[in-house]
């Protein structure tokens, strides 16, 4: 498939005036979306362990087996944060942990078949990332495939982009180097969407990479889309740096946006991009006029909140942003149409 940009290309256009690269992106945007609309829906992320033993060095929130900090939540406390969420109009939980060394298979079936059981389809459920799964498939001493076919019986559906960071070895071994390879990752990604999961596309900015570093990234994942037409969207979200091993400040928001409008153009075959409000908080908006159409307003996100983000919870107050930029808000349901219809 020929792609409007190149490795080169898109450094010679993110060198031009940062406004010709809005406009282009804005434009490739209103292809699939009213300008003046963007959708949304309202989520929480709930990590149902803080016990980990990856130790990604930009990681605030993890803590080590026998650390009295550590916990596992159980059904009950879970299936309160969903309540909790259902009430005020959410419809995605994204279920999360870490890389817990005592958990394993059965203890994520029983999970997702609980609440599933309990749920049906009021809610969607975003499960583990694929790193997470690998680890839990080889501690239980099971194929990928076979963790991945047991998860999906068990009632998951989706695989979120997370754990994907930068997708260039070089920063993987820097961040977090028992998080596995880049071609571990995608091969990783490309089974799921082969059994017939939804995946969506993440990356993460702000940790001292290059553009060269961050195209890199978006080849693997458009490349990978070339394949198998499984993702179902692409979020852009900045390293947030307070309580990290890593440290460092925070990337400006216009560099997100240069980013943003970036990822549009590069990811022709990506459906949706969407802007995350979870890291740019009132600043997210802008990201819509930058090639975004899409954004979540999330409740809850302990990973980044311990690395200093304050998330607004208030969801006519987040609606108010995007009003305010001139945008109509409109609700959808988890469920992305994707190139596989
Ligand atoms: S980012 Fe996730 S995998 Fe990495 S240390 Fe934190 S909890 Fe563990």
């Amino acid at each position: 498939m020929k792609h409007p940009l190149t490795r080169e290309s898109a450094l010679h256009l993110l060198a031009r005036d940062p406004e010709q690269l809005r406009l282009q992106a804005h434009a490739k945007r209103c292809e699939q979306c009213p300008e003046e609309e963007a959708t949304y829906l309202i989520m929480r992320i709930v990590s149902y362990t803080n016990i980990c033993v990856a130790n990604c060095s930009y990681c605030a929130f993890y803590r080590r087996p026998n650390d009295p900090e550590g916990y596992v939540l159980s059904d009950e406390a879970i299936f309160k944060k969903i309540d909790d969420l259902l009430a005020i109009g959410g419809s995605l939980v994204a279920m999360e942990g870490g890389f817990h060394p005592k958990l394993k298979i059965d203890h994520y079936e029983k999970l997702f078949r609980s609440v599933r059981a309990r749920y049906g389809d009021a809610i969607e459920i975003y499960g583990p990332t694929i790193v997470e799964v690998i680890f839990i498939a080889r501690s239980s001493r099971i194929s990928l495939e076979e963790a991945l076919v047991r998860l999906q019986k068990a009632g998951l559906r989706w695989i979120p982009g997370g754990g994907a960071e930068i997708l260039t070895d070089a920063w993987r071994q820097k961040l977090s180097p028992l998080k596995y390879s880049v071609s571990e990752y995608l091969d990783g990604m490309e089974l799921a969407q082969r059994l017939g999961y939804g995946t969506t596309a993440t990356m993460v900015i702000g940790f001292g990479e290059s553009w060269e570093d961050r195209i890199e990234h978006l080849e693997h994942i458009r490349a990978l889309q070339n394949k198998t037409g499984g993702f179902s969207s692409f979020l852009l979200w900045t390293y947030q740096s307070d309580n990290t091993a890593l440290g460092g400040s925070r990337i400006s928001n216009e560099e997100y946006l240069k980013a943003v409008a970036l990822s549009r153009l590069y990811l022709d075959n990506i459906p949706v991009i969407r802007a995350s409000f979870l890291t740019q908080g009132a600043q997210g908006p802008a990201a819509l006029k930058w090639g975004a159409s899409d954004f979540d307003v999330v409740l809850e996100d302990q990973v980044t909140q311990k690395a200093g983000t304050i998330l607004e919870t208030n969801v006519e107050k987040v609606l108010e942003w995007v009003k305010a930029a001139g945008i109509t808000p409109k609700k959808r349901t988890p469920f992305f149409v994707t190139s596989k219809g």
